[in-house]
């Protein structure tokens, strides 16, 4: 999406397209989102192994700074990769 497609529905500010940084296996990734309820593996980490996720994508206002998510890209990702 361009900027300026997205109006924000608290104030009507441009909401600007991003996403969430996050760290994978000391690695910097975008955040995902992951089907199901988190499991624990035996060395205390959150097991997803081939389950369906996607990508986030995070709209921020510029004026306000109210945030929205999508979740509209699918991903396959294993625990090993
Ligand atoms: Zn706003």
């Amino acid at each position: 999406m361009e900027k300026g497609d997205r109006r924000c529905s608290i104030c009507g500010g441009v909401m600007v397209e991003g996403f969430i940084l996050d760290f994978y296996k000391e690695n910097q990734t975008a955040t995902r989102w992951v089907e199901g309820k988190p499991e624990k593996t035996f060395i205390g980490a959150v097991a997803f192994s081939d389950r369906q996720n996607y990508h986030i994508t995070a709209f921020r206002c510029d004026q306000c700074g109210y945030l929205e998510f999508f979740a509209i890209e699918p991903q396959v990702l294993k625990d090993r990769e």
